[in-house]
């Protein structure tokens, strides 16, 4: 809005309803309320014990006072960091649909590798999110036909020739909270961020890892990336290559390479394949030895 990237005629704030609650749910998961803000929940004693991920990844993001008023639902839904996005003087598709993509042919170390379309490649920033899809989130609504569940994995959209449509939301739509399954007994988390500074970045490439290893071999894995996809990116292909399989690093990068497999580099952002193939491997690794 400070750019006139979004002009609203009205603003609604939203801070006065009954959303700020971090709860226990009866089936031993996490209910995480639309305006509690990363800052709580990134300390609260539950996300630190059981959802270590999610703590780690929302405390790698941005700065404390950015974190002390960013929202739960406030971060599920930010926008693109796409400097063609947020220059209104620029043509931009995801801005103005129709206009052109002038990223593609332009400034696009920052953008993505996987979910691109010939309309856009611009990459989702959040870190929250990234976590949240390895730990299986569910997102509420509340709306005009009634409420309803979308699990992480569909809630953004890939952009395809609609990039200005980034969720399943609709006008009306009012995330209410988010809900966490109960963690898996024994599961070792890890969130790796790499970035072109220790703070105050965004990801060049960022992993989010739930893993459990019995016996020195994979049982369950749970693997989704940042910095990399339109989308905050989970990979089955990458947990399928490593459940069953020992618990070694020869195997990690295995499931680095098969997340990034179908990668497609623009001019400037090939060296986020290798970047993430890494990042991946290693939060494996620091995940299971740590
Ligand atoms: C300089 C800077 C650096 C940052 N670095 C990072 C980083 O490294 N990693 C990271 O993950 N994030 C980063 N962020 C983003 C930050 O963490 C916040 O997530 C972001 O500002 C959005 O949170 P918010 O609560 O302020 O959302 P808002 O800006 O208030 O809301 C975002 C959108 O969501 C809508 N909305 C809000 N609540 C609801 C609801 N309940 N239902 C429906 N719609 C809703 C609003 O209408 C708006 O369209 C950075 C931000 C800045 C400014
Ligand atoms: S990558 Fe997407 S957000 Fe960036 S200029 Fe292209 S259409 Fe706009």
């Amino acid at each position: 809005m400070k750019l006139n990237v979004e002009t609203p005629e009205r603003v609604i704030d939203i801070n006065r309803l009954p959303l700020d609650k971090i709860e226990a749910t009866l089936d031993g998961g996490l209910r995480i309320g639309a305006t509690v803000r990363n800052t709580d929940l990134a300390h609260h004693p539950t996300v630190q014990r059981d959802y270590a991920v999610l703590s780690q990844a929302i405390l790698s993001g941005a700065s404390a006072q950015l974190r002390n008023m960013a929202t739960t639902a406030g971060n599920l839904l930010q926008r693109t960091r796409c400097m063609y996005f947020r220059d209104t003087a620029m043509p931009c598709n995801k801005r103005e649909p129709g206009t052109g993509c002038p990223a593609i042919t332009g400034s696009n170390r920052m953008l993505a590798v996987l979910g691109a379309s010939e309309h856009c490649i611009a990459t989702n920033p959040s870190d929250m999110c990234v976590a949240m899809a390895a730990l299986e989130a569910t997102i509420h609504v509340q709306g005009p036909k009634g409420t309803r569940t979308i699990p992480i994995g569909d809630f953004h959209l890939l952009p395809g020739s609609t990039p200005n449509r980034e969720t399943v939301l609709e006008p009306g739509d009012l995330i209410t909270h988010v809900t966490l399954p109960p963690p898996v007994d024994g599961s070792r988390h890890a969130y790796l961020k790499l970035r072109d500074r220790a703070s105050y970045e965004f990801a060049l490439a960022s992993a989010a890892v739930v893993i459990t290893v019995a016996g020195g071999k994979v049982t369950r894995a749970r693997i989704a990336l940042g910095g990399v996809g339109t989308k905050p990116w989970r990979s089955p292909e990458g947990e399928a290559v490593l459940v069953g399989q020992d618990a070694n690093r020869a195997n990690f990068r295995k499931a680095g390479e098969a997340v990034m497999r179908d990668a497609k580099p623009q001019s400037e952002n090939g060296f986020k394949i290798k970047l993430a193939t890494s990042c991946l491997a290693h939060a494996l690794h620091i995940a299971t030895t740590g």
